[in-house]
């Protein structure tokens, strides 16, 4: 068993590291100029096949690259780990050639942008009762409905949307569809005013009697269900990843807050902190192994729900953990709003809620357990 990196993925590390340190912005605007350089760069579709435009990385080195950017900006590693997990791995995984040809080179390009459309207001964590409806027309289908909290649902240039073509048939109904940017009664709302992330547009999808083709129907009639659960693990993954880089950019701020402030802090008071330190950096180092442990079942071919649940809840409420203890040890500063650790403990609040909520991967590792 190898727990050290291997000599390749360490320099893909050092080269991610390099490109989010020097080439990542870090304002308040939506980061289209991130996402260029990242698209130039071939990082949008860094797993995917370089037959499709893909950079052909495995997981393990997309992980290594989300949890780097998310460190310098959440919200780019935020929209860059949809776009990829769930955003082109849809259409890779489950896409007809034809389908293939028209859309995976641009999205693993980045000439394309990717969302995955599956929330509703009365289908969060029970994705299975969602109430938008496909009713069959012609050689294509008419969509109703409406997705709430959609990453990038303002920009994607393709949604790998979800609705039922028979709602009396529960999860069996669900079918997954490709929506493209502008097709007529294709709504998408405002920005959501969100307490972190703002970068990352959260936005509303509304469908009127909005005609898909079959041809753009992704996978079977009542495939959908299935198809979006498979893909989850690789994005929770993703989500892990964002929540290490996080952990990250709050443990490395507050050891150089502290060490600045050494000469003032008495030595009891300074060893208290010491030891809060020590012991979120103990807990960062767990939970990159339990991160890169799900990438690598993931690139072995086995199923990683189990890993990849675990990770995902482990860093991401580690995340929110290590912002909180921070602003404590960092004082009253830390507090204010443009001090950078209250801007990571807003940022760590998403990653807790999305790809399932950090209750519902509990509910995923216990089932799991007990042979459910
Ligand atoms: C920033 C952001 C971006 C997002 N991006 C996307 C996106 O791109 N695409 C998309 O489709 N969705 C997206 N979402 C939606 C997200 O996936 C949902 O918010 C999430 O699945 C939870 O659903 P909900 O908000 O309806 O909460 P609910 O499901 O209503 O849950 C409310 C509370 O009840 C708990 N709960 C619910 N069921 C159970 C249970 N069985 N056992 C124990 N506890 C339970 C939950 O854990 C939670 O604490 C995004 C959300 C956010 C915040």
């Amino acid at each position: 068993m190898n727990f050290v990196l291997s000599g390749y993925h360490q320099a893909k590390r050092e080269e991610f590291r390099r490109f989010a340190r020097q080439e990542i912005d870090t304002g308040d605007h939506y980061p289209e100029a991130n996402l260029k350089k990242a698209a130039q760069k071939g990082y949008m579709g860094l797993p995917l096949p370089p037959e499709w435009g893909g950079g052909g990385e495995d997981f393990l080195t997309y992980t290594i690259l989300i949890e780097e950017l998310s460190r310098v900006c959440a919200s780019t590693g935020a929209i860059i780990a949809v776009h990829t997990s769930v955003g082109t791995f849809p259409l890779y995984y489950f896409g007809t050639e034809d389908q293939k040809k028209r859309y995976l080179s641009g999205l693993a390009r980045g000439e394309l942008l990717g969302a995955f459309a599956l929330t509703e207001a009365e289908a969060g964590s029970d994705a299975a009762s969602l109430s938008a409806t496909a009713s069959r027309s012609g050689d294509g289908y008419i969509l109703n409905g409406c997705k709430l909290f959609i990453t990038s649902g303002d920009r994607a240039d393709l949604y790998t949307v979800f609705a039922t073509v028979d709602r009396s048939l529960g999860y069996k109904g669900i079918t997954a569809f490709l929506m493209e940017k502008g097709t007529p009664g294709l709504t998408p709302g405002k920005p959501e005013k969100k307490m972190g992330l703002n970068r990352s547009n959260t936005t509303e999808v509304r469908m009127e009697d909005l005609y898909i083709p079959a041809s753009n129907r992704l996978g079977e009639e009542g495939s959908g269900f299935s198809i979006a659960m498979s893909l989850l693990d690789g994005g929770r993954i993703g989500i892990a990843a964002q929540g290490l880089g996080l952990a990250q950019a709050v443990i490395d701020y507050t050891t150089a807050f502290l060490k600045e402030q050494e000469e003032y802090s008495g030595r009891e008071t300074g060893q208290y902190k010491a030891f809060e330190l020590a012991d979120l950096a103990t807990k960062l180092e767990a939970a990159r192994l339990l991160v890169y442990r799900a990438a690598l079942v993931k690139d072995s071919g086995q199923k990683c729900s189990k890993e990849a649940s675990m990770a995902k809840y482990y860093t991401t409420d580690l995340a929110m953990e290590a912002a909180t203890r921070c602003i404590d040890l960092c004082g009253f500063p830390a507090a204010g709003t443009s001090n950078p650790l209250t801007g990571y403990f807003c940022d760590a609040k998403a990653p807790q809620i999305y790809e399932g909520t950090n209750q519902i991967q509990r509910l995923v590792v216990s089932r799991e357990l007990l042979g459910k």
